[in-house]
C-alpha cells in the first residue's frame, strides 16, 4: 500500500451510525455516485490526517455478506475487488451480537481491519459493559469506542487506523467451523491455491463455495483450472450436506452464529436492573398489538396535517416573490410570445413548482424524524401482520414508506428483501405509495375545493387510498403472478435515538435540492413545451370577431367617456380577453390532442384541459401542476396559486367531486418517467415496466370511475 494515500471502507449494519461517523471522518468533503453498472448509492469522501490522505468510502449497511441481496453483494464486492487498504467495521454497541455476526464474516475477507463500537452511549443506558480487550482478544482486531452523533473517538479511530496501516501486520483470524466442516474447507482450499489470484482470500471463497454461493462459485470457475474446484467443492458440498441433512449454506450460518454467541457472552456483562429500559417500555406502548396501528396512523395524519398547515406560509412568500418577478420582468419585455413564453411559460410554470418546496421540505423532515428516531422498524413492526396477510415480508413496509419520498428510492429499497417474489411485489406496488411529487397536485386541489378544516383529512385519505390500494394490488398478485411462502419477520428493533439536527438537515437538503434541480431541468423543459403547445398555432378561427368586438366597445366608451361607467367597460373587455383566450387555447395543440383524449376520460369527469394536465404527468407529477398553471393562465395575467385556484373553481368543469377523483387518478397512475427506469433496471425487464405502467393506468381509471360514480350517486 502506498504510504501516503490510504483507502478505508466503512462497513456495517444499517442504522450502526456508519453515515454518521463518515460525516465525522470527511466533514463536508465527500459526494455521492452509484457502484458501477448498479444504482446502489456510493458515497465517498476524503480526509487528510497527520500527513496522509484517507480515502473513505461508506459501504452499503448489511447483516450478512450473502449473495443474495443485492446490496450485500455490493458490499462484499467492493471490499473483494477494490482492497481498501483498511476496512473499519462500525458496531452498534447496544445491538453487538447481532453486530457481530456481519464483523466475522468481514474478518473472513482477510482485510486490516478496525472496530469501531459505536452507540456506546446507549449500550451504557442500556446497562451493557463491553470488555473492549475482550473483544480485541477474540477477533484480532483493535476496538476503538465511538459517539458518532457526538462526533467522539473520530480522531481515536483515524490514529488507529493510521496505526494499522503502519504496521501492515494483520492478525490472522480464523473461525472454527467444526472438524468435519474443517476438513472439507481444506481440502477445496488446496485445490484453489495456485488457481486463485493472490488478492484473493482462499479460505473465505472455499467457504463461499461450499455454501453454495452462485456468485463466488462462478468467479472461481471462470480462473484457468478452476472447474476442477468447482467440482471438487461441488463434491465436498454433497457429502457435508448429506452428513448434516441439511443444506450447508444454514449450517454455516447456525455455526457463526453459535461462535458469535460465544464471543458476545465473553465480551459483554449486562446489568439486567438496568436493561428493562425505557426504550423496552416506550415500544411496548407503540408496538402494542391494539394500539400500535392507530398510534401509526395518528402520527400520519397529524404529519400530513402540520405539512400542509405549516407549509402554507412558506409557499405564499416564494409565490409573491414569483408574482414580482413576473411583474417585473414583464415591465421590460413587450407583449408578444417572448413575454408569455417568459411570464407565463417558465416564471408560471417553475415557479408554480419551487413554490412547493416548503411542504416538500417538511414531508422529507417528517420522513427523517421518523427514521432517525427509530420510530420507522417499530412501523414495520406493527405492518408486519397486515403486510403479512396479504403475502408481504414487513420489511417491505420500510422500503414502501420510503416511498412517500420519492418512489425511487423505495424501489432501489426492495433490495433490502432476499425471496425475489417479495421483491417483485414491493417493486410493482412501491408506486402506490404517494411520493412528495404528488403533493403539489393535492395541495393545489384541496386547496381550492375544499376548506380548510377538511384540506388535511382530503390529503390524509388520498395517501391511505394509496396504502389500501398497493395493500389490495399485493395480495392479487402474489396471489395469481408470484405465488409462495412468505419469509418470517425478523428483524431487530434498533434503539430510539434522538436524532441530530446534522443528520435531518442533510437528509433535507438532500432532497429539498434534488427537488430543486428537477425544477430547473425537466419541469422547466416540460413548462416550454407545454406553453409552446398552448400557445400554437397561433392562428385559431375564432367564433367571432374578438379583435373588432373590443375595438367597438372602446369605441362605445370614448363616445360616452363622460358616463363614468369605466369598471364596466373593463369588465366587458376582460370578459372577451377571456373568452378569447379559451377559444385560443381550445384550439391549440395541446387543445386538439386534449379534445382526442377526451373520450377516454370523459367518464371519470375529466374535461380535456385534465387530460392535458395528465399526459403531460407521465414525465413527472409536479408537471401536472406547472401544465394548469399554463393551460388556466395563458392569456390571463395569473401566475400565482391563489389565482389558479380562483380559475379552477369558477371553471365548470371542475367540482370538488372531479378535483378529488383528479386526486386519486395521480395517485395511482406512473408516477414519473424517472420510476419507471429505475423498475427497468431492478427487474431488468421491459416486461415488468411495461405491466407496471399499463397495470397502473388501468387502476387508475377504474378507480377514479368507482370513485366519480359514487360521488355521483351521493349527489356531490
Ligand atoms: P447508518 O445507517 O449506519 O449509516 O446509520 P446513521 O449514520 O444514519 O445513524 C443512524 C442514527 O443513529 C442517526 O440518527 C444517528 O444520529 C444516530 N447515531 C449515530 N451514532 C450514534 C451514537 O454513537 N450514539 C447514539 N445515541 N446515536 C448515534
Ligand atoms: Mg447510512
Amino acid at each position: 500500500m502506498a504510504t501516503n494515500n490510504l483507502t478505508i471502507a466503512l462497513a456495517g449494519n444499517p442504522n450502526s451510525g456508519k453515515t454518521t461517523i463518515f460525516n465525522n471522518i470527511t466533514g463536508a468533503r465527500q459526494h455521492v455516485g452509484n457502484y458501477s453498472g448498479v444504482t446502489v448509492e456510493k458515497r465517498e469522501g476524503f480526509r487528510r490526517f497527520r500527513g496522509r490522505n484517507f480515502q473513505v468510502v461508506d459501504l452499503p449497511g448489511t447483516y450478512s455478506l450473502t449473495a443474495r441481496a443485492l446490496d450485500e453483494l455490493v458490499a462484499r464486492n467492493a471490499i473483494l475487488n477494490d482492497r481498501p487498504d483498511i476496512l473499519v467495521n462500525i458496531l452498534d454497541a447496544s445491538n453487538l451480537e447481532r453486530n457481530l455476526y456481519l464483523a466475522v464474516q468481514l474478518l473472513e475477507l482477510e482485510q486490516p481491519m478496525v472496530v469501531a463500537l459505536n452507540m456506546a452511549d446507549v449500550a451504557e443506558k442500556m446497562g451493557h459493559k463491553i470488555d473492549d480487550q475482550a473483544l480485541t482478544r477474540r477477533l484480532g482486531v483493535p476496538v476503538v469506542r465511538t459517539v458518532g452523533n457526538r462526533n467522539r473517538g473520530t480522531e481515536d479511530l483515524l490514529a488507529t487506523v493510521a496505526g494499522v496501516a503502519q504496521e501492515r501486520k494483520q492478525q490472522p483470524f480464523t473461525m472454527d467451523y467444526g472438524p468435519e466442516i474443517e476438513a472439507k474447507i481444506k481440502e477445496v482450499w488446496s485445490v484453489l491455491k495456485g488457481v486463485a489470484p493472490e488478492k484473493y482470500p482462499l479460505r473465505w471463497l472455499a467457504i463461499k463455495m461450499l455454501e453454495n454461493d452462485k456468485e463466488v462459485i462462478d468467479l472461481v470457475a471462470a480462473f484457468p483450472g478452476g472447474e476442477r474446484v468447482r467440482s471438487v467443492a461441488e463434491n465436498a458440498r454433497k457429502k457435508l450436506q448429506g452428513l448434516f441433512g441439511e443444506e450447508l449454506e444454514v449450517v454455516f450460518a447456525e455455526r457463526r452464529y453459535y461462535f458469535v454467541g460465544e464471543v458476545y457472552r465473553d465480551v459483554v456483562s449486562v446489568n439486567n436492573e438496568i436493561s428493562q429500559t425505557t426504550s423496552d417500555k416506550v415500544d411496548r406502548v407503540l408496538t402494542n398489538r391494539v394500539l400500535g396501528l392507530p398510534i401509526f396512523l395518528g402520527i400520519m395524519w397529524l404529519l400530513f396535517n402540520l405539512v400542509f398547515t405549516i407549509g402554507a406560509y412558506p409557499q405564499e412568500w416564494i409565490e409573491n416573490g414569483a408574482k414580482w418577478l413576473g411583474d417585473f420582468v414583464s415591465l421590460y419585455l413587450t407583449d408578444g410570445d417572448l413575454k408569455s413564453l417568459v411570464v407565463d411559460g417558465i416564471i408560471g410554470g417553475v415557479g408554480m413548482v419551487v413554490s412547493f418546496l416548503p411542504q416538500i421540505l417538511l414531508l422529507f423532515l417528517g420522513i427523517a424524524l421518523l427514521e432517525d428516531t427509530g420510530y420507522m422498524a417499530r412501523a414495520a413492526f406493527v405492518m408486519d401482520r397486515i403486510m403479512k396477510s396479504v403475502g408481504l415480508h414487513g420489511k417491505s413496509f420500510i422500503p414502501l414508506l420510503v416511498g412517500f419520498g420519492c418512489n425511487i428510492p423505495a424501489i432501489m429499497g426492495a433490495r433490502t428483501l432476499e425471496n425475489p417474489r417479495d421483491r417483485m411485489v414491493t417493486i410493482l406496488v412501491a408506486p402506490l405509495m404517494s411520493c412528495s411529487a404528488r403533493l403539489p397536485v393535492y395541495t393545489l386541489l384541496t386547496a381550492a375545493f375544499f376548506s380548510e378544516s377538511y384540506a388535511g383529512t382530503v390529503m390524509f385519505s388520498i395517501y391511505i387510498l394509496g396504502i389500501v390500494l398497493a395493500v389490495i394490488m399485493a395480495w392479487i398478485f402474489r396471489k395469481f403472478l408470484f405465488p409462495g411462502e412468505t419469509e418470517p419477520f425478523a428483524m431487530e428493533m434498533p434503539a430510539y435515538h434522538i436524532p441530530t439536527l446534522r443528520s435531518i438537515l442533510t437528509h433535507m437538503w438532500e432532497r429539498g435540492s434534488l427537488y430543486l434541480k428537477k425544477a430547473g431541468t425537466i419541469i422547466l423543459a416540460a413548462s416550454i413545451l407545454v406553453w409552446f403547445f398552448v400557445s400554437y398555432p397561433a392562428d385559431v378561427s375564432y367564433s367571432k370577431d374578438f379583435e373588432q368586438l373590443k375595438a367597438a366597445s372602446d369605441a362605445a366608451y370614448n363616445a360616452n367617456v363622460n358616463d363614468g361607467e369605466a369598471d364596466e367597460h373593463e369588465a366587458e373587455i376582460a370578459k372577451l380577453d377571456k373568452e378569447q383566450a379559451a377559444e385560443k387555447l381550445a384550439g391549440s395543440y395541446a387543445g386538439q390532442f386534449g379534445h382526442l383524449i377526451e373520450p377516454l376520460i370523459k367518464p371519470l369527469g375529466f374535461d380535456w384541459k385534465i387530460g392535458v394536465s395528465l399526459f403531460t404527468g407521465f414525465s413527472a407529477k409536479e408537471i401536472v401542476v406547472s401544465t394548469m398553471g399554463t393551460l388556466y393562465s395563458v392569456g390571463a395575467a395569473e401566475d400565482d396559486t391563489a389565482e389558479l385556484q380562483e380559475s379552477l373553481t369558477t371553471d365548470p368543469a371542475l367540482s370538488p367531486l372531479v378535483a378529488y377523483v383528479l386526486m386519486v387518478f395521480s395517485l395511482i397512475y406512473t408516477p414519473c418517467i424517472a420510476t419507471m427506469a429505475v423498475v427497468r433496471r431492478e427487474t431488468n425487464s421491459w416486461k415488468w415496466m411495461s405491466f407496471s405502467v399499463l397495470y397502473s393506468v388501468a387502476l387508475a381509471w377504474i378507480v377514479s370511475f368507482g370513485v366519480y360514480r359514487i360521488g355521483m350517486f351521493l349527489g356531490y
